[in-house]
Parts: structure tokens; sequence; C-alpha cells
């Protein structure tokens, strides 16, 4: 298949008709977030939408976040009660997720079975002009499972292009990481994915939320909690970042801070800058590509700096720590 290129610039002009017709044919589209880039399909195609499975080769029981362009949108998806009707308006368009009770209409594709769906009201312009011109999308990350989401086209490109029928351009995402998830269907609500938006910054908006933690023995809430994550095919281990100088100009690519190579490691050839503390969402912007490197790189392993776990550090060690095999 020849997978269609449409590269846009100017985010709220350029023309997206040709991938909304795509679309509403039944195809899939690779579409920009403001998160990383989704592999979308539309809610109202079952068919197109088990083809993300097939094509991802992501497993039948890991459900999809369906994407809105709207609040009204996101009530045709959903019951949204009252209690947090004000706050989903107030806290969206942004990159998080809201479980939710879900509306008969959501074919049983999507959520996996379950009586609740994920959605988002995404606030990057390019999806919310293509859930409105086409309808709601139901897409996962972008990427083969197993791979890195991706947060550029070029990414999308390594892992879809053949494959899927459309690819939209956007540039690079500003956040890099998935959405924050956020169930609202228990007493309390649960943080099941930490993402952009932090923890803190939800205890703030609902007072107390709990951080969601899968048991061993437990079936996960988020059933994507269950499968691997990515993880490179070589090695990459966690290091304190005063301890990465034993890796100085070693056979092992060392992912680091930029003021971690200024300090620790300004003798070493061998460092890949994965972005600056004093702008921490730069380290989130640019984590999968560092991973997507590793395999690439030279080396024969990787080593990555321990971060801190407060605010948006706790998502990014979320994702390092899923890649990496600690110490
Ligand atoms: P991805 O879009 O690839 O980031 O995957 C979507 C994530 O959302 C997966 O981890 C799913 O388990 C999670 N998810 C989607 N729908 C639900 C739901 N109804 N309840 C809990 N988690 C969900
Ligand atoms: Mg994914």
């Amino acid at each position: 298949m020849k997978t269609k290129i449409i590269r846009v610039s100017n985010y709220y002009e350029d023309n997206i008709e040709e991938a909304c017709n795509i679309l509403k044919n039944g195809g899939l589209v690779a579409f920009p977030t403001e998160t990383v880039y989704g592999l979308g399909a539309l809610v109202s195609i079952p068919e197109a939408i088990r083809r993300i499975f097939l094509v991802k080769g992501r497993p039948f029981d890991n459900p999809l976040i369906v994407h809105v362009g709207s609040i009204e949108q996101m009530q045709m998806i959903c019951y949204i009660e009252e209690k947090y009707f004000e706050i989903i308006k107030k806290i969206t368009p942004g990159p998080i997720t809201f479980v939710l009770r879900k509306k008969e209409s959501v074919p049983v594709e999507i959520t996996a079975g379950l009586d609740t769906v994920g959605v988002r009201f995404p606030s990057h312009p390019i999806a919310q002009r293509l859930a409105l011109c086409a309808g709601a999308i139901a897409a996962p990350s972008a990427n083969l499972s197993g791979k890195p989401s991706p947060t550029n086209f070029e990414s999308v490109w390594e892992d879809l292009n053949g494959k899927i029928e459309c690819i939209i351009d956007g540039g690079e995402s500003v956040f890099g990481i998935e959405s924050t998830i956020i169930d609202l269907t228990k007493d309390m609500p649960i943080i099941l994915r930490p993402g952009p938006i932090t923890v803190e910054e939800l205890r703030e908006i609902f007072g107390k939320v709990e951080v969601y933690q899968t048991k061993e023995d437990e079936r996960p809430l988020a059933p994507g909690m269950k499968y691997k994550h990515y993880a490179p095919e070589k090695k990459l281990k966690l290091i304190d970042k005063d301890l990465l100088i034993n890796y100085a100009n070693k056979d092992v690519l060392i992912l680091c801070t930029k003021e971690t190579k200024e300090r620790y490691l300004s003798e070493a050839n061998n460092t890949y800058i994965i972005g600056s503390y004093a702008q921490p969402y730069t380290i989130a912007q640019n984590l999968y590509k560092s991973f997507r490197y590793i395999d690439k790189s030279p080396y024969q392993s990787a080593v990555i700096e321990r971060l801190p776990e407060y605010g948006i550090f706790f998502s990014i060690m979320n994702r390092i720590k899923k890649a990496s095999q600690g110490e």
C-alpha cells in the first residue's frame, strides 16, 4: 500500500480534507497530537478499528483512547457526571485522558469489552480539526507494539510506512510522552498513567486523588499495563548521575541531562543529551527519540541518568523505569 503523506505547517489553515475523507472511507490516518502521534480510525467504523490492532500487532484486549474535537463530541461517547463536568471543561483541551462510563454506541472493539471508555480532547489543532470534520477518532499511539511512541513524522514513517493509508506530518510533538490517564468512575479519581498533567496538578484540581500501582497478583485497572512496555533490544540501565562517570568513553551510550554532561561528563565522548533540568519538559519531549536512538547507535548497551520523582519528572521516570532494567 502506498502511504500518502500530508505535510502541514499552518495548523489552522492547511487543508486536511483528504485525511478526513480517508478516515470516512474506513482508512487509517496517523496524525500529530500534543502528546505523541496517534494512529486513528473512526469510532463509527469497527472494521477500521480492528485494522489498527492488526497493523500495530496490538493485543485485542488493550483498549483504545477516543479522541474528540469538543466537549459536545465527548458527551456522544460517554456519560460525564455532573460533579466532574466543570472540571473537565476547565482542563480540556489538553494532554489528559478521562476514563468514563461509555455510551451504547461505542463499539466493543475500542473498549475491549469494558463498560468504560478512555476519552481525550487534545489541544493540537490538527487532531481537533480531524475529529470535528470526520467524527470521533479511536487512536492508540502510531508505533508498532513494542516500539517507543512516535513523537515526529520520521518515527511514524519508520514503523508504519506502507501499512496505513495516510500520515500527517505536523512536526515534533510538544509534550513527547503519552497523556495522563485518570479514571473518574470510582469513588475517588485514580491516576492510571502519569503524564504531562502531573499528580500535583491533579491534586489541586480534584482534591484527593489516588495514584494507581499494579500489584503483582492483581488484574490491572488499565488493561494496557499488563503488557510489556517498550524496552530497547540493547541493555539499558538506570544509573545515579554521579556514577555515570564510570561509563565515560566506554562502549556504552550515556543518556544524560545537559547539566550532568557539563558537571560530570565534560570529557566523555559517548554521551547523548536527553534535555535540561532547567526545562524538564524538554526531557519528556526528547525521551522517546533518545530511546529510538539506542538501538541505532554504534554502542553495545546504554545507561540513563536517574531523575527525581516529582512533578513532570515522576511521569518521565515512569517511562524510563519501564524501558530500563534497573541497576
Ligand atoms: P495508548 O493509546 O497506546 O497509549 O494506549 C491506551 C492506554 O489507555 C492503554 O494503556 C489502555 O489500557 C488505557 N485505556 C484505554 N481505555 C481504558 C479504559 N476504559 N479503562 C482503563 N484504561 C484504559
Ligand atoms: Mg501506545
